[in-house]
This record gives C-alpha cells, structure tokens and sequence, in this order.
C-alpha cells in the first residue's frame, strides 16, 4: 500500500516537473533592448525587434503606436505593458516615421513601408508579409471605415424598423 502511494507520488511530481518545464521553455526572456539609441517597449527578447509574442526570422520590425509614440514589437506586447488603450494612425498621419526595421535600425515611413514590399529599403531584410493581416490594429484601414459606414446604416435601419413598430402598437392600443 505504502509502495502503491510512494508511486503516486512520484508521478505526480513527475507531471508537475513536466509541466512547469513545458511553461517555461516557450517564453523567452525580455530583455532591455535598445536600436541604434531607440527604446524597444513591450516584451522584447532580443536586439532585432522580436518579442515574447512574435519571434521568427522575420519578425524584425517594430511599430510605434500613435497613443504614445513608443516602438513596441507587437501589439500584444503594448496591451499588456502599456497603462492606456492603444489608438491607430490616422490615414492624414501615413507620412510619419513609425517602423523600426530591427537589423538596421532604419525608421521607414507607413506608407513608406506599405510600398517596401516586405523589404527593408535601406538594408534588403525581409519582413514578415503576414504582418499586413494586424494593419487596422495599428494603423486607419479601408475595412474600419466600411466598417463604421456598415454600423451606422444598421442604426439607421434599426431606427427605421422600431418606428412602424411604434405606430402599429398605437394603432392597437
Ligand atoms: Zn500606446
Ligand atoms: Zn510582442
Ligand atoms: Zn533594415
């Protein structure tokens, strides 16, 4: 019986090595990290812009968000170390330096970079392409303001459908 105990015991501190190995081996460590004298924000885990969140070859930019003109890696890395809602630059503001390229420390403009192709200008370093499915976290997209237009015609609609509704239940009562 003892034996039998003794056993479970040890599985069971067994599986809680396990596990606390398995959560910990896929965080890396943030680091202080610094490009050419720019502050890296967030959770930056090493001097190329990559962070706990995104770290493949080709994560090498950083984004500075327009809330508080800071480069952050990513926008997990903003929500969960920034004190404030983050906010999006405005179409007005796509001249601005706000992409960090993490190789050479080039600041590229957004729309400088949205024409880059996926290539660093200055250094030919490739960025990752499925960064353009995060855009409208970060920057004013066509989709929001679709998005807006589509929102507003459904309170239009809604409060033409409630009217009728109000003159039938007059009617009735
Ligand atoms: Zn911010
Ligand atoms: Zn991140
Ligand atoms: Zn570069």
């Amino acid at each position: 019986m003892r034996t039998f105990i003794q056993v479970l015991i040890l599985d069971f501190l067994l599986v809680l090595t396990h596990t606390t190995l398995a959560q910990k081996q896929p965080s890396l460590s943030v680091i202080d990290s610094k490009i050419k004298g720019i502050n890296i924000y967030g959770k930056p885990v090493d001097n190329q812009t990559r962070c706990q969140h995104w770290h493949s070859a080709l994560d090498i930019i950083a984004i500075k968000f327009n809330c508080c003109e800071k480069y952050y890696p990513c926008f997990s890395c903003h929500s969960e170390t920034a004190d404030h809602k983050p906010s999006v630059w405005p179409k007005e503001e796509f001249s601005e330096k706000a992409i960090l390229c993490g190789v050479c420390g080039t600041e590229l403009g957004i729309q400088e970079y949205f024409d880059s192709e996926n290539t660093c200008p200055n250094c030919n370093s490739k960025f990752n392409p499925g960064c353009s499915n995060h855009y409208h976290l970060y920057f004013e997209t066509e989709d929001q303001d679709i998005g807006d237009v589509e929102s507003s015609k459904t309170r239009t609609n809604g409060e033409a459908a409630q009217k009728p509704m109000k003159e039938i239940s007059c009617l009735l009562f």
